[in-house]
């Protein structure tokens, strides 16, 4: 079993930790919430005060922060995890970022003499808490190797993508189908019930049929259908609206810079900026479906 440093304890990194603690690995936590950490080091953690002090003799160092800035704060620069970490450690990423800081840590990893690996995740809080994530790893096939058994304990599928960075491009293309296939979801159920369909038809013809998504039948945009999904506990995230901002943003800016058609990509972003600048930013995403009821 592995001694490992986590950092970033919230919707996803509490319920990974919790994993990782029942598989038997031996961890030092650190969130900028004390509350966090004291959850974590009741179930057997121990609490660090800094991001560095996860570091002391830690085999590997995951990471589960909200952008690409928090990533760039916490491993880069002077006394920053990248500088901090003893030889031979994996430096291990599982936050959702933009390509280009993926690509530009990995990189002064390396020229530390360290390794370091996109992973982002999918499966959302309840595959985070089921184990059963799908984590797409962007880095060198040997550092995956060395990776997997620690990610197996948090997932079912690792899935490697390709070089630094591909594990992020993968979690981008992916998150632009949800935030598309959400919107989608939600339209479906405002139009049905303006033509008086009971939620419950609605799902029982589509959940069977070629309507059949993620966003429909695990993360249901309105009570009833789902027991677990937010829709049933008034939108408490899960997944915020301003994380899908993010996320289609991310989306927004490679495409550009790609030369990428994406317009319901970039169609869903102005829609999830909307809902997120009306009050929305701190309810789980699957609630856009109240703005476009017109609510
Ligand atoms: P969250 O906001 O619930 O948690 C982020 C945690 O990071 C918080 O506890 C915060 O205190 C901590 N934090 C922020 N800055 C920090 C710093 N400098 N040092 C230490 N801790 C810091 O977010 P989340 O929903 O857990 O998402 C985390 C990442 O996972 C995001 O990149 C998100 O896009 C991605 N993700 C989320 C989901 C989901 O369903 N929630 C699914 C897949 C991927």
């Amino acid at each position: 079993m592995a001694r490992i440093g986590f950092i970033g304890l919230g919707n996803m990194g509490t319920p990974m930790a919790l994993n990782l603690l029942r598989a038997g690995h031996a961890l030092t936590v650190f969130d900028l919430s004390a509350e966090r950490v004291g959850r974590l080091v009741a179930e057997g953690a121990v609490g660090s005060e800094t991001p560095q002090g996860t570091a002391a003799g830690a085999e590997a160092i995951i990471t589960m922060l909200p952008a690409g800035r928090e990533v760039r704060a916490v491993y880069g620069g002077a006394g920053g995890l990248i500088e901090a970490s003893p030889p031979g450690c994996l430096l291990i990423d599982c936050s959702t970022i933009d390509v280009a800081t993926a690509r530009e840590m990995a990189a002064a990893a390396r020229e530390a003499g360290l390794a370091m690996l996109d992973a982002p995740v999918s499966g959302g809080v309840g595959g985070a808490a089921a184990a059963t994530l799908t984590f797409m790893v962007g880095g060198e096939a040997a550092a995956v190797e060395r990776a997997r058994p620690i990610l197996e304990a948090m997932g079912r599928r690792i899935v490697h993508a390709g070089e630094s960075g591909a594990g992020q491009a993968a979690k981008i293309c992916n998150n632009m189908i949800l935030g598309i296939s959400m919107i989608a979801v939600a339209e479906a159920f405002v139009l049905g019930e303006k033509l008086g369909l009971s939620h419950q038809a609605l799902f029982d013809v589509a959940s069977t049929s070629s309507g059949q998504c993620w966003s429909l039948t695990t993360y249901c945009p309105v009570p009833g259908p789902v027991p677990t999904s937010p829709a049933n506990r008034g939108y408490a995230p899960g997944f915020t609206a301003a994380m899908m901002l993010k996320d289609l943003e991310l989306a927004r800016g490679v495409a550009q810079e790609a030369g990428a058609r994406a317009e319901l990509g970039a169609h869903a972003a102005d829609l999830y900026r909307r809902f997120a600048e009306g009050g929305g930013a701190a309810m789980d995403f699957s609630g856009i479906v109240t703005m476009l009821r017109g609510g």
